[in-house]
């Protein structure tokens, strides 16, 4: 298995260690001299085995860089980061998700194989590995191995329930992401199993964190603040910070990515829109999401527009920046408004809470009597 990364990431070229976040950037003619040495079965040279010493303590010294390295081809796009939600079903049924129904369902595996193909090709280093509740769906493993094995830096997204399982924790430990993204959901049994609506989820979640921090994977948490667990938020970050991990907060609860409102009843009352003045957006230039059934789109909100990557295979992307230039220009009722400089929310999302029939005051600027047509 390889111990290093080799790829060009946008305008540079990266060395990265997979499980790892901390990079080294190189110029261009580092990568070829890698490229090429990669491709003669030559030694890893020494400019490279001092600094992978340092920064992660692997002996690359005398080791083939045909074996030590995996080097990434120059893609034709630069979509450097994808997500890719490999199914939607969840073991729990916590009442804010933005995927409303949750629908159980995944490509056969040849198709996902082709899937991830297509996103190495099209230049993904960095993959989030997203459900639903991933870890639940049968070809989690092999989605991960195969992922992991093409050269991608994989984050997963979990609620943590099934980390405490033998298998998956060594397929975790043996091809480490560089992320392991947990969501906290309480502070206290009642609570948790009350938003998760599961009983025993609480335990499940304990079970799991436990066993990612004993086996020093790299855990993070999203601190999920609603209406249900808003009493306590003091408690869920002193847990985060007896787990010694890392925290994002998640407190603005949206419509779900069809647009359906019932999530936003879940809105915490001490949690306002927390959201910073959108200045823009690359997704569907560098980034693309991709959802069970293989369908592409710019991001996980804007999904009106999708590329069947099955049908059309890599070159479908190619029709993706148009979609994300289309998708982000102000449109309908956002269409000449004065005060879009100021505005916190980008047209796609901005389109979800109209379509939910939203309280303005969740997601514009504007007071309702100013709405009238801006
Ligand atoms: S929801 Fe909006 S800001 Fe977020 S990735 Fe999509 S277009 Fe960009
Ligand atoms: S302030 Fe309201 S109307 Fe203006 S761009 Fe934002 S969401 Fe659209």
């Amino acid at each position: 298995m390889h111990e290093l990364i080799v790829s060009p990431f946008l305008d540079h070229h990266l060395i990265l260690r997979p499980g790892n976040s901390a990079g080294l950037k190189v110029p261009e003619h580092r990568y070829v001299e890698l490229r090429d040495a990669a491709e003669s079965g030559s030694p890893v040279p020494d400019w490279l085995c001092r600094p992978a010493l340092r920064q992660w303590g692997v002996e690359l010294n005398g080791q083939s860089a045909s074996t030590a390295l995996l080097v990434r081809g120059r893609p034709p796009y630069e979509y450097g980061r994808a997500s890719y939600e490999v199914n939607m079903a969840c073991n729990w049924e916590c009442p804010h998700c933005y995927l409303g129904l949750k629908e159980d369902a995944g490509m056969e595996w040849e198709d996902r194989e082709k899937v991830l193909h297509i996103l190495r090709d099209a230049g993904v280093l960095w993959l989030q590995i997203t459900g639903g509740e991933p870890t639940i769906d049968r070809q989690f493993p092999a989605v991960y191995s195969l992922a992991y094995d093409l050269g991608m830096m994989i984050e997963v997204l979990t609620n943590g329930s099934r980390l405490h399982n033998p298998l998956l924790l060594r397929l975790l430990t043996e091809r480490r992401p560089y992320r392991l993204t947990l969501s906290l959901y309480g502070a206290t049994e009642e609570s948790y199993d009350r938003l998760t609506q599961r009983r025993g989820a609480w335990k499940a979640f304990r079970r799991g964190v436990d066993a990612a921090l004993d086996a020093g994977l790299p855990v993070e948490l999203s601190v999920i603040v609603t209406r249900d667990n808003e009493h306590e938020i003091d408690a869920m970050y002193e847990l985060a910070r007896v787990f010694g991990v890392r925290t994002r907060e998640y407190n603005n609860m949206t419509p779900t990515y069809f647009g359906s409102g019932e999530t936003l009843s879940t809105q915490a009352l001490t949690r306002g829109n927390q959201r910073g003045v959108f200045t823009g957006c690359d997704a569907g230039h560098t980034s693309l999401h991709v959802d069970p059934l293989g369908m592409a789109s710019i991001c996980k909100v804007a999904r009106d527009k999708q590329i069947p990557l099955l049908a059309e295979g890599l070159a479908g992307l190619a029709k993706l920046g148009g979609i994300a230039d289309k998708a982000l220009l102000r449109q309908g009722g956002c269409s000449g408004c004065q005060l879009s400089e100021q505005c916190s929310t980008c047209m796609p999302l901005a389109q979800r809470y109209r379509q939910a029939d939203a309280p303005l005051g969740s997601y514009c600027q504007h007071s309702p009597k100013e709405v009238t047509t801006p």
